[in-house]
């Protein structure tokens, strides 16, 4: 069986905005030689007081910064049995006003297609779309047509809604040329620094509040925004990455709440994505993150995994290297999963299902 991991990172720190983490730490934890005395400095002398989050920002960093995107890679390839395929989804955070970033997005793109070319049956390469980059449609197509990428990465909390006009032409594109699109849907990761008044318009809701970026940025990710997209593309993959994140997995676990209620107030979100799974039938979602943060959703995961009309949507991925932030290894969790859920259950999400969403 070939496992193909469909959820991996493997940027690097000239791909993060320079004010993407506080005290200008992307900028002083640049160069490894400063990296550990600085960190040491941090942990014991400066009044840090939350030293969880802390330690979360150092193992990033320790991973972002430690070279090429061939150098992340390498991190994690050796996690898992050879043979292993991966799905690379590059990161286009140019947008959230965060900074600048030191490598532009197609200069990481064409990177990312040369460790391609030297890995070519473990790699899928997708390409980070965000709407307010102008000639996004023509770099799709580029990166398509010339350079193999199989996929198309969007990450709404870095300020937009995935319901944005400029996103259909890409839409077409890609269910036309059966090209899967993975989606961050969780409460966690990145988000925008500003909510800027266009944001305020929001595609299902109408008008709302403005709150603190943190927050409003859970309107971009809301799993009802995709009921009209995949109305409007009914063979379109997409793929809701996450589940809805842990929080939303606590959630379920613990709030009773009526199962009858509409969509849009449905106040979970992995009982949204369960919905709009049944309602469309080229949705998909994946266990990415989720799966590697607690081993408590493991029974829910394999219960859900019993679901004849959603089962063979359902995807293995971890989110390395967001999830190295978390204190298990990569292969532990990993063979966590698999022997929680049985061979039967982790062959259909990490090899069939993976080959189902991917071309081929
Ligand atoms: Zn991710």
């Amino acid at each position: 069986m070939k496992i193909t991991n469909c959820h991996i990172h493997i940027f690097t720190i000239d791909h993060i905005p320079d004010k993407f983490l506080p005290f200008n730490l992307v900028n002083i934890l640049r160069p490894a030689s400063v990296r550990k005395p600085f960190s040491w400095v941090l942990r014991n002398i400066l009044p840090f007081t939350d030293r969880d989050l802390l330690d979360r920002y150092m193992k990033f960093v320790e991973v972002a910064a430690s070279g090429s995107q061939e150098d992340v890679l390498k991190g994690i390839k050796h996690y898992y049995p050879a043979g292993t395929g991966f799905v690379v989804l590059p990161m286009d955070m140019s947008y959230m006003y965060a900074g600048n970033v030191k490598v532009d997005l197609r200069d990481q793109l064409l990177e990312l297609s040369m460790v391609k070319k030297k890995y070519p049956d473990l790699l899928h390469p997708f390409i980070a779309v965000d709407p307010r980059r102008e000639g996004v449609f023509d770099l799709v197509k580029e990166f398509v047509e010339e350079h193999g990428f199989e996929g198309i990465k969007i990450y709404p909390r870095t300020g937009f809604y995935p319901n944005d006009d400029r996103l259909y032409p890409i839409y077409e594109y890609a269910q036309k040329h059966k090209l899967p699109i993975m989606s961050h849907c969780s409460r966690g990761g990145v988000y925008t620094k500003k909510v800027t008044d266009e944001m305020l318009d929001h595609p299902v809701r109408g008008k709302v509040k403005r709150l603190k970026p943190e927050e409003f940025s859970h309107y971009f990710t809301e799993p009802s925004n995709y009921d009209q997209i995949m109305t409007d593309f009914p063979q379109l993959k997409m793929c809701l990455a996450h589940f809805g994140g842990n929080l939303e997995w606590d959630n379920y676990l613990e709030d009773p709440w009526d199962e009858e209620l509409a969509l849009e107030k449905d106040p979970c979100w992995v009982s949204q994505i369960i919905h709009l799974m049944k309602k469309h039938s080229s949705l998909y979602t994946d266990i990415s993150y989720t799966a590697f943060h607690s081993e408590r959703y493991f029974p829910l995961m394999s219960i859900l995994l019993n679901d004849d009309s959603i089962n063979d949507r359902i995807l293995f991925g971890s989110d390395y290297f967001m999830v190295e932030q978390e204190k298990k290894t990569e292969r532990e969790m990993a063979i966590k999963v698999r022997y929680a859920l049985g061979e039967e259950k982790f062959t259909k999400i990490a090899s069939s299902n993976v080959r189902k969403y991917l071309k081929h």
